[in-house]
């Protein structure tokens, strides 16, 4: 899953950025209005953390654009302490939650797994097909109660399925949703991605649709 992280105090922001990466999330940093404005417009994030205050351009007027435009990514805005009419605007503007500074790191990392989490057709956090079980808060996998070990990658390329389910996902799609905007992006790497997830977790569980790409179903 895409994070855009727009947030313009530097040591906050490497604090977010390292727990959401240690998550498996792929993260791009918008250090300015203006930027945050124009990736979150053009590129497919899953989520947006976005601090009201921003330089060049605040936070209220970027999400009131997004929502005119018909953006629909879910947004957590973040808000000084005293701040509890800017948090009232932001949720009328269309933000789905809110964080006040400061706060704890997993927190932050909780709220963002819930939002991720209210797209998906099941509340459950916990996917369950036959034998396998994966857990989207964690990315630990297990089939017949064993542990199976997956690369960040493999978490990730999972994790999206996952929030996916039933639909088919293009190889061009993944690959946007799991490596951040200077990422070395390669579809072919996905077809690998998927060739090892078969092997440790089963090889019925994700179907190719030949020439279009791949879907868990839901069944
Ligand atoms: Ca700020």
């Amino acid at each position: 899953m895409r994070i855009l992280l727009a947030e313009d105090e530097v040591a906050l922001c490497d604090q977010i950025r390292r727990v959401l990466a240690a998550e498996g999330r792929a993260v791009d940093v918008a250090h300015d209005g203006d930027e945050a404005a124009f990736l979150g417009a053009t590129e497919p994030y899953d989520a947006i953390i976005l601090d009201l205050g921003l330089p060049r351009r605040d936070g209220l007027s970027i999400l009131k654009d997004w929502r005119s435009q018909g953006i629909d990514i879910p947004v957590l805005i973040l808000t000084a302490r005293d701040g509890w009419s800017q948090r009232v605007d932001g949720l009328d503007a269309g933000a789905d939650d809110y964080l006040t500074k400061p706060f704890h790191m997993s927190e932050l990392a909780a709220r963002i797994r819930a939002i991720l989490r209210r797209r998906m057709p099941s509340a459950d956090p916990v996917f369950r097909k036959g034998s396998l079980e994966f857990d989207t808060r964690t990315g630990r996998a297990t089939v017949e109660g064993v542990p199976v070990d997956l690369t960040q990658q493999e978490v990730a390329v999972m994790t999206y399925l996952v929030h996916n389910i039933g639909r088919m996902v293009s190889r061009m799609e993944l690959s946007e949703h799991i490596y951040s905007y200077d990422g070395d992006r390669d579809s072919n790497t996905i077809a690998v991605f998927v060739a090892r997830l078969r092997r440790k977790l089963g090889p019925d569980l994700i179907r190719t649709v030949r020439g279009r790409g791949y879907s868990i179903d839901a069944d």
